[in-house]
């Protein structure tokens, strides 16, 4: 037997720590969470992708009476994004969310797994790490790759 482990690197920021363009990336996430759809559980969330073609594609979530039918701001964003600019990359995302007092929370939100498992399809197109940043009001957690999200990820290795 053999006992392994798996360590993730990130980087803790304050909001007014991160570069500018960094900051704009959340702005439009944070702005995004004002188009969420969210009248069951209340918890605004936006995501905004920053594309290598210098487009910033954003998505909120939208909610659905038949729960499983409506979707995460991650994956309304890449969906969109790559369905809007097939042949551009994806490069960041930013990702803020809402509390349901309306308040942007003060710790990160990190995205689903369902959403971590879309993200990591754009990221192997991409065939470079997409950054993450995951925006709170007091703290920022900036990931190098959507795979640190996912260790021992499910991937298509043709
Ligand atoms: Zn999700």
């Amino acid at each position: 037997m053999e006992e392994k482990s798996i360590n993730i690197k990130m980087k803790v920021y304050r909001y007014d720590e991160l570069s500018e363009q960094d900051r704009r990336l959340v702005d439009e996430a944070r702005q995004a969470t004002k188009r969420s759809y969210s009248p069951y559980s209340k918890f605004r969330v936006g995501a905004a992708i920053l594309m290598d073609n210098g487009e910033i594609v954003t998505g909120a979530n939208q909610e659905n009476a038949a729960y499983p039918s409506g979707t995460c701001a991650e994956r309304s964003a890449c969906f969109y994004a790559h369905a809007r600019y097939p042949e551009a990359k994806f490069r960041t995302i930013a990702i803020a969310a809402r509390d349901t007092s309306g308040h942007f929370t003060s710790v990160p939100t990190a995205p689903c797994g369902a959403c971590r498992q879309s993200l990591l399809e754009y990221e192997t197109l991409a065939g470079a790490p997409v950054r993450v940043i995951l925006y709170g009001e007091e703290t920022c957690y900036v990931l190098p790759s959507v795979a640190s999200l996912l260790p021992l990820c499910f991937a298509n290795f043709d």
